[in-house]
């Protein structure tokens, strides 16, 4: 970056923004049709990663805590909240989904942290700025992603109640999730398996009971089904809207720039560069929260280690005036193998939401996010054989978003290997928007060095494996 920039420390009066399935793949109930009791309440789960006493022990500045970054063992043993506005800096990059609930817990930490984004907190470029994003918690044998996004439904939940009767609708939906199969072989028994281990409640329909409660679906050839009754669908552009707005009216700042890293010293970044060396900021700690532009931001780290290729299609299909057989809470988000998809919402009413597959899109900044007529057959096909009844409605609006698929197909957590004040987050793959308000706090936790999720060792660290070597 340019020194002849105007630097700024944190916390000024700068001009603020205003408020703010793919590889999905498969998806409870024992086979009785019984619902199953969950396993682990949010309260188990915070005392097994170690966040039970509540936050923090930084308290100004990040002192001796950071020397031990990179490791969570060398992290304060009890962390404690500083006291408002007297936490250390952070600067967060990014306002999607890792981003704004990585800044919302950072702020929860004591930290004074600013959100900086090119285009803003649920901008249509961003990968979590679609209307919609299904939260379901059938990872068939990820323990821990099944673990945190049934933790996460009930994160969302609690937001909504928190937070909708001041700010407006609710963000999340219990829709329910129905996994359709031909066969129960394979991730029907994977999923179950993965399910009856953390101890999520779920049904195991027969296509009788299937046809019986949504004859709206067209399950011709389906075998097998597995209903998730706690699974839903979140209103994920204005769910980052809400999360960064709320940040903000608790006196986080906002920022609305071109962000890269600025000058190294001592292995420390010290500032970053703001709208092309026109600006910068200081602070004592950076996230980087950039989606599907990591790759472009941070070439020698990340082009091997995550593909941003892959441009995932959704389609949302207006609804037949007077007939709500296709609107919440009247069906479920539902997956048949390669394509998923869910009712329309209120209170937006985008339509009946279809996700194929996509096509190739090399650069987030200037990939067309519409979706060419060339690539509408497919979910026209889709309704005609699986939703017969409205498969003369019209698209009503199209979305196409990068893919931002870690070569592990795990979240990337980790720090700057030349930078120990800046942290990269990021790899999402796929199924990340509904891993936020879990993973926010993971990465503010990661940033902070605070000590909580100690457990989780090395997991989501920066991996040796890239893109050419990819695991099966
Ligand atoms: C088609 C499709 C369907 C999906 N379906 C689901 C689903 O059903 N459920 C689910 O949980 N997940 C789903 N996902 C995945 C999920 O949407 C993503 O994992 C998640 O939204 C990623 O969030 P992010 O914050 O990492 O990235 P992004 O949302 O892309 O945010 C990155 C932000 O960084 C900003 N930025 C970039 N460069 C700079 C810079 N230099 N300076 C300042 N700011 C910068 C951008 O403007 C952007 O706002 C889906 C993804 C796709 C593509």
């Amino acid at each position: 970056m340019s020194d002849g920039g105007k630097k700024e420390r944190m916390g000024s009066d700068k001009p603020v923004a205003s408020e703010g399935r793919g590889l999905e793949e498969a998806s409870p109930h024992r086979e009785d049709g019984s619902l199953q009791a969950t396993g682990m309440d949010r309260r188990d789960f915070l005392r097994r990663s170690g966040a039970g006493a509540g936050a923090l022990a930084l308290t100004g500045s990040l002192g001796g805590l950071l020397s031990g970054c990179g490791s969570s063992a060398t992290a304060a043993a009890t962390p404690s909240v500083a006291a408002p506005g007297t936490g250390p800096e952070v600067v967060v990059i990014g306002a999607g989904a890792f981003g704004v609930w990585t800044a919302y817990h950072l702020q929860e930490m004591g930290a004074r942290v600013t959100l900086v984004d090119l285009y803003g907190a649920g901008n249509s470029r961003s990968t979590s700025g679609d209307e919609t994003r299904g939260v379901r918690s059938s990872y068939a044998g990820r323990e821990l992603w099944t673990e945190w996004a049934n933790l996460a439904m009930e994160r969302w939940r609690e937001f909504d109640e928190e937070w909708s009767p001041a700010m407006g609708d609710p963000l999340f939906y219990t829709t329910g999730d129905l996994i359709l199969r031909d066969t129960t072989e394979g991730q029907i028994e994977e999923v179950r398996e993965v399910w009856d281990t953390v101890g999520v409640p779920y049904e195991v329909l027969s296509p009788d009971e299937v046809r019986s409660r949504w004859p709206q679906i067209q399950i011709e050839g389906i075998e097998a089904a597995l209903y998730e009754p706690g699974a839903g669908v979140v209103r994920s552009r204005a769910a980052c809207r809400r999360v960064a707005g709320i940040f903000q009216q608790r006196g986080g700042q906002i920022r609305i720039a071109k962000a890269r890293p600025g000058p190294v010293e001592g292995g420390r970044m010290v500032s970053l560069d703001l709208d092309d060396g026109a600006d910068s900021i200081s602070a004592d700690r950076y996230v980087f929260a950039l989606g599907p532009w990591f790759p472009k931001a941070f070439p020698e780290i990340m082009a091997d280690r995550l593909r941003i290729t892959t441009m995932g299609h959704v389609f949302y299909f207006g609804t037949p005036p007077g007939d709500y057989r296709f609107s919440y809470p009247n069906l479920p988000s539902w997956g048949f193998p390669g394509v998923t998809g869910w009712p329309t919402l209120p209170p937006d009413n985008r339509g009946f939401r279809i996700r194929t597959g996509g096509r190739v899109g090399e650069d987030p900044d200037t990939s067309v996010r519409w979706i060419p007529e060339e690539f509408h057959e497919r979910p026209m096909e889709i309704l005609q054989e699986r939703f017969p009844i409205i498969a003369q409605q019209p698209i009503v609006e199209t979305r196409a978003c990068h893919y931002e698929s870690s070569a592990t197909r795990d979240w990337i957590i980790d720090d700057h290997p030349e930078m120990e004040n800046v942290l990269l987050a990021g790899g999402g793959s796929a199924e990340g928007f509904k891993f936020g308000p879990m993973v926010g706090e993971l990465i503010a936790s990661r940033a902070l060095v605070d000590g909580r999720f100690a457990d989780l060792g090395d997991r989501f660290r920066l991996a040796e494996l890239e893109l050419n070597e990819e695991e099966d």
